[in-house]
């Protein structure tokens, strides 16, 4: 994992959690994957499952918007003081439901401004999001798993293996934290899972944090300003864009099989060509395009040849390409390609009519940039 600001804007498969999700109150509760043992939080709900649920309590389906209205329009966390509603659906929802905050264990400031925030979950484990100033563009990059199952081997939170999904409260805590913390003249204008986990490895949890961002009534984060970053999962890329408006970010890093595949094990499963071909069939919007997550390794996939065939294997899409100066981390094994090297890549990567931006690297300093998360996870696969 993790993160970045942009400069403009826009296999053999490892293990992935079983989740049993079960219709309880016309709500989806997906159970198996959150923290374990832990009462359902209200949070989890999309106000569609709210309204359903709602419905049978008996209640009105309105109940459900004035719920919605305190969790997310006035920011109250207790259901005692949602006066609107009568006393006995307080006491329901408060017997059924908790109202959680991510607890903030530590906010790290990077001298570019970036801050990455560690947050302590319910069972003990942690896991981080980066807020990144650039100009007026503030962008939060959020986790969706805890750790990672994909190993891709360039990326350190691959490297601490997979804990487990993140529930959808615990994804859209990542956001009230940060935007709470980013204050009143400061608002979040995009937001990117770029963070620990592989997004759409937890897509039904991680759809409905997106629902719940962008419900209109609510926190009303526009679904254009989300981008879901993956390693390439080809049915849930599909599903994705089937269920969202968001946009779509692929992390590509070689120009041929065996390379990927050596880079990216997953590859094995879903291979480059496999994977470019459902990209070119994807139902992009119009005024929308994929990004190719391109990470610089020296030696390893910058050289001419790399750039000629990836102009090739791009031809025709309307996209653009995200060069990633590699982000070193104790213990691995690679090299970013030079600066100079990425900026001559770029170069004809643009003289052949590709939009290419260089992704600057932010908040190295404080273990928060691309690829550099869970450094502050003890122990993940305890
Ligand atoms: N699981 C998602 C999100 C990963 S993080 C995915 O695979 O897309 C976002 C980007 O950072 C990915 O393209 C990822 O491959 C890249 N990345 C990971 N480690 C990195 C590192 N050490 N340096 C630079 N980029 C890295």
């Amino acid at each position: 994992m993790a993160v970045e600001a942009e400069s403009q804007p826009s296999g053999a498969l490892a293990p992935q959690a079983s989740s049993a999700t079960e219709m309880r109150g016309g709500a989806r509760v997906t159970e198996g994957d959150g923290p374990p043992g832990a009462m359902p939080d209200v949070r989890d709900l999309s106000l569609p499952a709210l309204r359903g649920l709602m419905g049978e309590m008996g209640e009105p389906a309105y109940r459900a918007d004035q719920v919605w209205s305190f969790l997310y329009a006035r920011g109250h966390v207790r259901f005692e003081e949602m006066h609107t509603l009568t006393k006995a659906l307080r006491a329901t929802l408060a017997a059924r439901f908790r109202i959680s905050a991510l607890p903030v264990l530590e906010v790290t400031r990077a001298r570019d401004g970036t801050e990455k925030f560690l947050f302590g979950l319910e069972d003990g484990r942690a896991v981080e999001a980066v807020l990144i100033p650039d100009g007026r563009r503030l962008t939060l990059c959020v986790s969706s798993q805890v750790g990672c199952a994909y190993a891709c081997r360039f990326c350190l939170t691959g490297f601490r293996g997979f804990a487990r999904n993140l529930q959808p409260s615990e994804i859209v805590g990542q956001y009230l934290v940060a935007a709470a913390h980013a204050g009143e003249g400061a608002r979040i204008t995009n937001m990117v899972f770029m963070g620990q986990g592989e997004p759409l490895a937890n897509l039904d949890n991680v759809i409905t944090a997106i629902d719940i961002l962008t419900e209109p009534t609510g926190l009303s984060v526009s679904p254009r300003r989300i981008t879901v970053s993956t390693v390439g999962l080809l049915p849930q890329m599909r599903e994705l864009l089937a269920r969202t408006k968001v946009e779509l970010a692929v992390s590509l890093h070689a120009t041929t099989e065996a390379t990927r595949t050596d880079l990216v094990p997953s590859n094995r499963r879903y291979g480059l060509h496999a994977l470019l071909a459902t990209c070119r069939e994807l139902p992009i919007a119009k005024r929308s395009r994929i990004t190719y997550e391109y990470t610089m390794l020296a030696g390893v996939n910058d050289s001419d040849e790399d750039r000629r065939r990836l102009a090739k294997l791009l031809r025709g899409t309307r996209c653009t390409i995200n060069l990633i100066p590699f982000n070193p981390f104790p213990g691995g094994e690679f090299r970013s390609s030079p600066i100079d090297r990425i900026e001559r890549f770029a170069e004809a990567l643009r003289s052949d009519g590709y939009a290419v931006m260089i992704r600057r690297t932010r908040g190295a300093d404080v273990f928060a940039a691309c690829g550099m998360l869970g450094r502050t996870q003890p122990e993940i696969n305890s």
